[in-house]
C-alpha cells in the first residue's frame, strides 16, 4: 500500500496524540529507525482506515445536490452525510478524491482532507447520529466521462459515469468499499438542452433559466460503485413490465429509428428473468441508456444500465451484434450484485457467474436449445483449452480473469443444476436472494441453502468446481452429450482433417439442418481446404442455404473466389448482415480487379453499422481504385473520420485504413496524438501501437518530430516517450 506524505503526517498526529494542526506544523522528520519500529503500528492504523468502517458506524444516508457542468468538465455539489455511531470514536472518514473548495456548515469537528479521504476528527459518542453538511467542487480524473459532441449533431455531447473499478468517490464522496451499503438520494442540475437519467425514482423537477434540476429518491441501500447518471441528447421510450416495473429505454435522438431492434424482446427478457429467478425485481424502476466510448459492454448500475452504443442496431446489424445477451446479463445483476453483493472478489461468482448463467437461460428461451447448448459447448472448449495449457484458475479467487468468473462461473452453475435437479436449484437461488436481499454475501451462504434443500453435501461440488484450477471437462461433456444437436456437432467436428469423400453426406446434412446456424460454419470450415468439383458443389450448396451465419462464414473465410461461384458470392453484398457485406466487398474487390468500379458503384452510400463499417471500407477502396475528384473527396472524408470527436470505433478503423494505404497526413497524426490519453484503454493501446509502428519509417518519424517541434501534437510527453527522444 502506498500512502501520501500528508496522510502519513496525519497518522503521525494520531499516534502521538497531537492535534492535527500541531502535526501539520511539525517539521516532518522521522528518524528512519523510529519509522521502522513504528511501521507496524502505522500499518495497523492505515489498514484500520482503509477497510470498511461499517463495524463502527452505520451510514444512513448520503444526500447531495450535484451540478454537472459539461463545458468546464466539472462537478460541484451541496452534500450531506448522516450516520449513526455504533461505538465511541475519534475519527470517521469518507472516501473523497481531489475535492476542492470544500466549505463546511457549522461543525465542531476538525476536518482533514488528505486528497483521498475526508477525515472528521473529534469525540463521537456511542449510539448517536451525526450529520455533516458541506459543499465542494471537483474536476474528476476518472469515473465521470465528458464526451465531445459529434461534428454533425448539435447537443450530442455526453456526460456519464462508470463506478465499478473506477470509484465513485472521484466525484461523490462516499465509501468505496463495496460492503458499505448506503441509501443515496441525489439531485442533479444540468443544462436543459440535455436529458439526464440517474438511479432511483424521479420525484420532482424544476427549471431555472437554462438549467434543469431533477430530484431522485431511492428506497433501498446499495454499494457506492452502483451510483450513476448519464447526460446526453437522449429520448426515452417508456413501458411497464407485466409485473408493474416502470421501464425507460433511452437512445440518442439521432438513433430514434433504432429502438425496435436495439431493445428487441425487452418485455420477454424481463419476464423470463423474473420467472427464472423467482424473486420480484428489487428496485423501483429500470432504465437503460447507450453511450459513446463506453469502457465496457455494459454496466449494471442500480436501476440504470449504461451500455456501449455498439449495441444500437437496425434490423440488419441485429444479426451481427445484438444487445440481448448484455441486456439480460446487466438486468440479472440487479439481483445478483446489486441486491445481494459479494463480500470480496473471492465471491465474485455470486455476481458474474450468476449474471452470465441467467442471461444464457434467457437466450435459451428466446433462441432455442441448440443456441444454448452451442454456447455452453464453445465456452467449455475455451475453458478446456486454457485448463490444458495450465492457465486454469479457481473461480473462488481474488484476481481471476473474466473467462473464469463469467464462463467457468456459468458452467459451475449449470453443473450444480445438473447435480441437484431443477427444482432444488431454482428454489435455492430464490431463497438465497430472499434471505439476503440488500445484504453482503459469501459463496457459503448460497451453498448452505443448497445443502439444506438437497440434503446433499456441497463439499465435492465446491472442491471440483469452485476451488479447482482445472476445468472439469468430463463432467461438462457428459452433461452436454445428452442432446441430439450436440451429438450432430461432435460427429461433424470429429471429421476434421478426414478426406472429403468420407463425409459428404454428413456435411450436406449439416448445411441443410435446422441447426445450420451452428453446424453450417463448421461444415464450410471443412470444405474450404479441399479441392475438386465436389468442393465446388458443396460450396454452392452452402451459399444456397440462405443461412446468415453460414454465409457470413463464407464471406470471411473463402478468400479465393472461382469464376463459377462469382455470381453466388456477389449475392453476399445484399445479405442481411453488414459484417457479411463488408467482407464480401473487400474480397470481391481483391478477386476481380476488372469489376472494382462496379462493386463500388453498387455499394455507394451504404453506411453499415452505426460505426460505419461499410462506408469506411468503401472510402478506402475508392481512394485506392481511382484517381478521380470523387476519390480525393473520399480521402478527405476518411481523414475527417479520424477527428477526435468521433466514436473510437470509427477513428480506429479510419486510422487502420489510412495506415494500410500509407495515406496518414499531418492532420491524422495530430488527431492520433490527441487520443494517447483516451479513456478506453484498448483503443489507447492501439493508438500507442500505431504510433510505434509509424516511426519505424524514417519519413514518418521525421514528420512526427517536425510536428512536435512546431507544437502541433497533443500529449507531447507521451509522443516523446514513444519516439524515445
Ligand atoms: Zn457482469
Amino acid at each position: 500500500m502506498k500512502t501520501s506524505f500528508f496522510e502519513m503526517r496525519f497518522f503521525y498526529a494520531l499516534f502521538f496524540k497531537l492535534s492535527l494542526k500541531q502535526a501539520l506544523f511539525l517539521p516532518f522528520i522521522i528518524d528512519y529507525r523510529l519509522m521502522k519500529s513504528f511501521s507496524i503500528l502505522f500499518f495497523f492504523l492505515l489498514t484500520s482506515f482503509a477497510f470498511s468502517q461499517s463495524q463502527s458506524i452505520d451510514v444512513q444516508n448520503i444526500t447531495a445536490h450535484v451540478t454537472i457542468n459539461p463545458d468546464e468538465k466539472q462537478i460541484s455539489a451541496d452534500y450531506r452525510f448522516s450516520f449513526l455511531t455504533k461505538s465511541k470514536l475519534d475519527t470517521v472518514f469518507l472516501d473523497a478524491k481531489n475535492l476542492e473548495n470544500i466549505k463546511f456548515v457549522n461543525t465542531e469537528f476538525e476536518i482533514y482532507n488528505s486528497g483521498n479521504k475526508l477525515f472528521f476528527i473529534g469525540n463521537f459518542k456511542k449510539d448517536k447520529s451525526y450529520t455533516f453538511d458541506f459543499s465542494y467542487q471537483v474536476k474528476p480524473k476518472q469515473t465521470v466521462y465528458f464526451i465531445k459532441k459529434l461534428p454533425e449533431h448539435d447537443n450530442s455531447a455526453q456526460v456519464w459515469t462508470q463506478g465499478q473499478g473506477k470509484y465513485t468517490s472521484h466525484w461523490l464522496p462516499s465509501l468505496d468499499d463495496m460492503t458499505d451499503k448506503i441509501i443515496f438520494n441525489l439531485s442533479y442540475t444540468f443544462p436543459d438542452q440535455y436529458e439526464l437519467t440517474a438511479n432511483g425514482a424521479l420525484v420532482s423537477e424544476e427549471k431555472n433559466e437554462n438549467l434543469l434540476t431533477r430530484h431522485f429518491e431511492m428506497k433501498n441501500p446499495m454499494s457506492s460503485y452502483l451510483v450513476a447518471f448519464a447526460v446526453g441528447n437522449f429520448k426515452a421510450v417508456r413501458d411497464t413490465t407485466d409485473s408493474g416495473v416502470p421501464l425507460k429505454m433511452y437512445l440518442p435522438e439521432q438513433y430514434n429509428d433504432y429502438f425496435r431492434f436495439t431493445y428487441q424482446n425487452y418485455n420477454e427478457i424481463f419476464s423470463i428473468l423474473e420467472d427464472k429467478i423467482g424473486v420480484a425485481y428489487p428496485w423501483q424502476n429500470y432504465k437503460q441508456v447507450p453511450v459513446r466510448d463506453f469502457l465496457y459492454a455494459g454496466m449494471e448500475n442500480t436501476g440504470l444500465t449504461i451500455f456501449s452504443e455498439e449495441f444500437i442496431v437496425d434490423e440488419i446489424s441485429y444479426n451481427d451484434q445484438n444487445f440481448t445477451n448484455v441486456h439480460a446479463h446487466e438486468l440479472a445483476h440487479q439481483w445478483f450484485g446489486n441486491s445481494i453483493t459479494e463480500k470480496s472478489s473471492v465471491h465474485h461468482w455470486l455476481q458474474e457467474g450468476f449474471a452470465t448463467y441467467f442471461a444464457l437461460l434467457v437466450e435459451q428461451e428466446l433462441f432455442g436449445n441448440a443456441y444454448f447448448e452451442n454456447q455452453l459447448f464453445e465456452d467449455a472448449e475455451q475453458l478446456k483449452l486454457a485448463s490444458d495449457r495450465g492457465e486454469g484458475e479457481k473461480i473462488m479467487s481474488k484476481n481471476a480473469s473474466s473467462l473464469t468468473y463469467y464462463k467457468k462461473g456459468a458452467w459451475a452453475l449449470h453443473a450444480l443444476r445438473n447435480r441437484i435437479g431443477d427444482a432444488v436449484f431454482f428454489d435455492s437461488v430464490k431463497d438465497f436472494l430472499n434471505q439476503n436481499a440488500y445484504q453482503i454475501v459469501e459463496v457459503d451462504d448460497f451453498l448452505k441453502i443448497v445443502e439444506e434443500k438437497s440434503g446433499q453435501s456441497m463439499l465435492d461440488f465446491k472442491k471440483e468446481w469452485l476451488l479447482q484450477t482445472s476445468f472439469p471437462a468430463e463432467e461438462a461433456l457428459s452433461i452436454l452429450g445428452k442432446s441430439e444437436f450436440i451429438d450432430q456437432l461432435f460427429k461433424l467436428k470429429l471429421k476434421r482433417g478426414k478426406p472429403l469423400k468420407d463425409k459428404i453426406l454428413l456435411i450436406k446434412n449439416a448445411l441443410l439442418s435446422r441447426h445450420n446456424a451452428f453446424l453450417g460454419p463448421e461444415a464450410v470450415l471443412q470444405i474450404i481446404p479441399e479441392k475438386g468439383s465436389q468442393r465446388e458443389d458443396l460450396l454452392y450448396l452452402a451459399f444456397s442455404t440462405g443461412n446468415i451465419e453460414t454465409r457470413q462464414f463464407l464471406a470471411k473465410n473463402l478468400k479465393q473466389i472461382s469464376k463459377d461461384l462469382k455470381e453466388k458470392y456477389e449475392d453476399l453484398l445484399k445479405d442481411q448482415s453488414y459484417v457479411t457485406r463488408e467482407h464480401a466487398l473487400l474480397n470481391l474487390w481483391m478477386n476481380f480487379p476488372e469489376d472494382r468500379r462496379d462493386y463500388l458503384a453498387q455499394m455507394k452510400g451504404q453506411e453499415g453499422t452505426i460505426h460505419k463499417n461499410i462506408e469506411l471500407l468503401w472510402l478506402m477502396l475508392k481512394v485506392t481504385t481511382e484517381k478521380s475528384k470523387e476519390a480525393r473527396k473520399a480521402f478527405h472524408q476518411l481523414t475527417d473520420y479520424t477527428d477526435s470527436a468521433y466514436a473510437y470505433q470509427i477513428k480506429r478503423q479510419a486510422f487502420i485504413y489510412l495506415f494500410q494505404i500509407d495515406k496518414l497526413t499531418d492532420q491524422s497524426i495530430i488527431n492520433l496524438s490527441k487520443d494517447l490519453n483516451h479513456s478506453v484503454w484498448r483503443y489507447r493501446n492501439f493508438v500507442k501501437q500505431l504510433l510505434t509502428e509509424l516511426i519505424k519509417d524514417q519519413n514518418h518519424r521525421a514528420d512526427i518530430i517536425k510536428l512536435l517541434e512546431k507544437d502541433q501534437l497533443s500529449n507531447k510527453e507521451k509522443v516523446k516517450d514513444i519516439l524515445k527522444v
